[in-house]
């Protein structure tokens, strides 16, 4: 299997000498291509950090983070935003929509940047809003929409450059239920059709349940993982058991 994403001994330090505090602490993984892998843990248990140094965004006090075989600490700054914009794809929890701008327009945004041609651009937003269920909301302007409307138009704004990897940060922590499982099943449908590797972090155990790895943080320590069997309401039930087991039940980690 290619490894999309290897982490080596991540360790991400905060404060100054004498008050040093440890948001991760020798974290190791490897993510492969193809994978939709959760990230779980309490609050404050690190996820947000490690999935940002693991997507760029913030660096490592110590440790080494490959993506696509790249060691993303070499590039400089031109060259990493570069890499970012070709490799890498964000969803965020807020969804961060353009708010003067249609929905066609938000999908649109990453490519115009690119300088793409118009044509091809129309093409790959028709493909896309097809696939996630959102193609005649492109006239909309983002506040005409339902949250899990506006988070699947975030997840097109994130596929529209081809990326190998989308890193997600709590997609559904701002919708209800039925919003939520309509973007999980488009997460598992972009995963299986296009093959993008998701990576997704989450308090939610139904939310976990639709990945096919779940790996567990606490306090900055990676403390064990969960494969699917593709049994869905299975890996539900034993997601719940590990979440009890590091501390807390669900609700708790809120
Ligand atoms: P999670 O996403 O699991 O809730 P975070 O990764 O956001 O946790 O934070 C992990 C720990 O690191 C928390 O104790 C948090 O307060 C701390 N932390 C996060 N960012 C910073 C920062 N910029 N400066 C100092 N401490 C931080
Ligand atoms: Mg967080």
């Amino acid at each position: 299997m290619n490894k999309i994403v290897e982490v080596s001994s991540v360790t991400k330090e905060y404060g100054e000498t004498n008050s040093n505090f440890y948001a991760l602490k020798d974290v190791s993984l490897d993510i492969n291509q193809g994978e939709f892998v959760g990230i779980m843990g309490p609050s404050g248990s690190g996820k947000t950090t490690l999935l940002n140094i693991m997507s760029t965004i913030d660096r490592a006090t110590q440790g080494k983070v490959l993506i696509d075989n790249e060691n993303i600490d070499k590039f400089k700054d031109e060259n990493l935003a570069r890499f970012r914009r070709d490799t890498i794809g964000f969803v965020f929890q807020a969804f961060n929509l353009l708010d003067n701008m249609t929905v066609r327009d938000n999908i649109a945004l990453p490519l115009t940047l690119n300088n793409v041609k118009h044509k091809i651009i129309l093409q790959k937003i028709g493909e896309l809003t097809k696939l996630l269920g959102i193609a005649n909301q492109l006239d909309k302007y983002p506040y005409e929409l339902s949250g899990g409307q506006k988070q699947r138009v975030a997840i097109c704004r994130a596929l529209i450059t081809s990326p190998k990897v989308i890193f997600a940060d709590e997609p559904t922590g701002a919708l209800d239920s039925k919003s939520s499982s309509e973007v999980l099943e488009c997460f598992k449908n972009i995963n299986k059709t296009l093959g993008t590797t998701i990576i997704m972090v989450t308090h939610d155990a139904n939310a976990a349940s639709y990945c096919d790895r779940v790996m567990f943080l606490k306090d900055g320590k990676l403390h064990g993982r969960l494969d699917s069997s593709g049994d869905k309401k299975e890996l539900f039930k034993k997601v719940l058991n590990m979440l009890a087991v590091i501390g807390g039940t669900e609700n708790e980690l809120l």
